[in-house]
């Protein structure tokens, strides 16, 4: 399948509340977001389409009518509230979830015959964004970061072989990475909330298990790495096992940077 991808970007302001709730209920599921007259961001939006390559044009759709046409639906979010300016959060909630499903349709609609739209990703900043694809799940994702430091050496290989293979990182006394954690969690929009996931519940699970690399030693204060090298790959793997059972399923994959340019991303078995 070949796709094409053009990334925008607009600012708009929201607020999440619900006024069938308390006071009480709606600070303990939207925290700083029940701000009454709202906050904002600066919205990425990545659009990907797919279709037939045209031969006479090696184009599936010209890039900039792709442009234009986004544009076009953008004019109505850009510079706007969301919830007082758009009519499309009357009756649910201006989350990421929602948004990326509502651009969606209005992207959706207005493609030529020879495009169709493969996916979206809005980011609502850089750490916290949504993918979708039209179907019935939307995937809500996090980044999360933890510094460690850590020696790659395999045991079961001489010294000689271990400074062959790991070259500078076999170093004994260890170096060490700001490493980031991307988590996608695949799950149906709850109506109310307008969310995947809890958000805090989210940022609460993962920190738990995040907490005990942070500002540690991988090798030396984990006994995942006692017997086997702290590597990117055995590292996500790791982190999926301790990660997955937590979510029930609904873990779609983890992607874990491990330098801006080493990434490692797994999806692996949902129990143990
Ligand atoms: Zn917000
Ligand atoms: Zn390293």
């Amino acid at each position: 399948m070949l796709t094409a991808t053009r990334r925008f970007e607009f600012s708009a302001a929201h607020r999440y509340w619900r006024d069938d709730w308390s006071h009480a209920e709606n600070e303990r599921v939207f925290g700083k977001c029940i701000s009454p007259y709202g906050h904002g961001h600066n919205y990425r939006l990545e659009v990907t389409i797919t279709g037939t390559l045209d031969a006479a044009t090696g184009m599936v759709m010209n890039m900039t009518d792709l442009k234009a046409l986004v544009n076009t639906v953008l004019e109505e979010f850009d510079h706007k509230h969301l919830n007082e300016d758009t009519p499309y959060f009357k009756e649910q909630m201006p989350t990421t979830e929602n948004l990326v499903r509502v651009l969606w349709q209005l992207i959706a609609a207005r493609l030529p015959t020879v495009a169709r739209l493969a996916h979206l990703r809005l980011y609502e900043q850089s750490d916290l964004w949504a993918d979708y694809d039209g179907a019935d799940e939307t995937i809500f994702a996090r980044a999360y970061t933890f510094a460690s430091a850590h020696r790659l050496h395999a045991p079961s290989l001489s010294d000689a072989e271990n400074r062959a293979i790991y070259g500078k990182c076999n170093n004994p006394n260890g170096h060490g990475h700001n490493y980031t954690l991307e988590v996608s969690i695949a799950g149906t929009v709850d109506a109310a909330t307008g969310m995947v996931i809890d958000l805090e519940a989210l940022d609460r699970t993962v920190r738990s298990v995040l907490d005990q690399l942070d500002f540690h030693h991988l090798d030396r204060e984990l006994a995942a790495f006692a017997d086997k090298p702290s590597t990117a790959e055995n590292i996500v793997v790791y982190l999926w096992g301790e990660l997955a059972p937590r979510f029930e399923g609904r873990l779609c994959h983890l992607k874990l940077w491990e330098t801006r340019n080493n990434t490692f991303t797994y999806s692996g078995p949902h129990a143990a």
